[in-house]
């Protein structure tokens, strides 16, 4: 039987958890309802900085992205972000090379954000189509800095394209109904087979970037994450992604992570934390509903 594997590397680091975009199939436009959303804080930040540090040295850190359910490019201090991680990882063609990129809808992208970004040390930009004239605008403009004319997901290209809502789709683990299930291209989930999570905006660890709704939570910056088993959630059982063969089903957080606490004071730090999405331009966050930890 496969056993769980514990958290050793932070697969999305999501700087933001707001978007200047509400695509139909994303649920970034809903999952303020449900989470605490806006811009991740320095404090957040400096501590996802520890536990990547620690990561590495324990060589189980994998590739870095610094992106989850929003647009990266939304944060001010993004280039600055993008340095303090390069600082701590190998570059990616080293003997232990861990690659920095960051997904981005292209709408902020300039040159000069995208000339800043390669000087802090992203390796790849990895841009997602939803509207023609943004994408093609930064096309034109990935191609005129990085010299590189195609996009390509091969190591050590420095761009990258994609529409997955209309090649690759999916229903976000049934967050949402975009696409009939058919049409799901299904693979072993190397989230819960590589142990990785995603750092979320407010300083939550949870399971992966399907967890829009923060339902997966498996504790926070501040516990003793490298402890902590990952397991699968409720929401495993409606992914499009397979749970690895032989790994125990999903069960309740507190039977398969005894030692876990969340608190409720500990809850409130955490919204604390994370800063007011009020003041960003351009985005719209509806009110919390519920809180549903699972
Ligand atoms: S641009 Fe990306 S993150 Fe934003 S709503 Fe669309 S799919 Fe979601
Ligand atoms: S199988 Fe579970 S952990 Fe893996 S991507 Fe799907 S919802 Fe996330």
């Amino acid at each position: 039987m496969t056993s769980y594997r514990k958290v050793g590397s932070i697969k999305n680091l999501e700087i933001v958890s707001v978007c200047n975009l509400a695509c139909p199939y994303c649920p970034a436009r809903l999952q303020g309802e449900h989470r605490e959303v806006g811009l991740m804080t320095d404090e957040v930040f400096d501590r996802s900085m520890y536990w990547l540090s620690r990561f590495v040295k324990a060589g189980t850190q994998r590739e870095l992205n610094l992106f989850g359910v929003g647009e990266p490019l939304l944060h001010p201090k993004v280039v600055q972000f993008a340095a303090a991680a390069r600082r701590i990882i190998p570059g990616y063609l080293s003997a232990r090379g861990v690659t920095l990129r960051m997904n981005t809808n292209g709408i902020l992208l300039t040159e000069q954000i995208l000339r800043d970004l390669f000087s802090a040390g992203i390796d790849c930009i990895d841009l997602t189509d939803h509207d023609a004239e943004t994408s093609m605008k930064a096309v034109r403009i990935l191609r005129e800095v990085t010299g590189q004319p195609l996009p390509s997901q091969a190591l050590g290209t420095k761009w990258g394209y994609s529409r997955d809502a209309i090649t690759n789709p999916n229903n976000w683990g049934g967050l949402i109904d975009w696409t009939p299930s058919v049409q799901y291209e299904r693979y072993i989930c190397p989230w819960l087979s590589g142990g990785c999570v995603m750092f979320m905006s407010n300083g939550d660890v949870t399971r992966c970037c399907q967890d829009a709704f923060s339902r997966g939570v498996l504790g926070t910056v501040w516990d003793e994450i490298d402890q902590v088993d990952h397991t699968p959630f409720i929401q495993c059982r409606t992914c499009h992604e397979d749970v690895p063969p032989g790994m125990p089903p999903w069960k309740p957080l507190s039977e398969t992570n005894p030692h876990l606490i969340y608190p409720e004071e500990r809850k409130e730090q955490i919204r604390r934390t994370v800063e007011s999405s009020a003041a960003i331009e351009g985005v719209r966050v509806p009110k919390i509903k519920e809180k549903e930890k699972i």
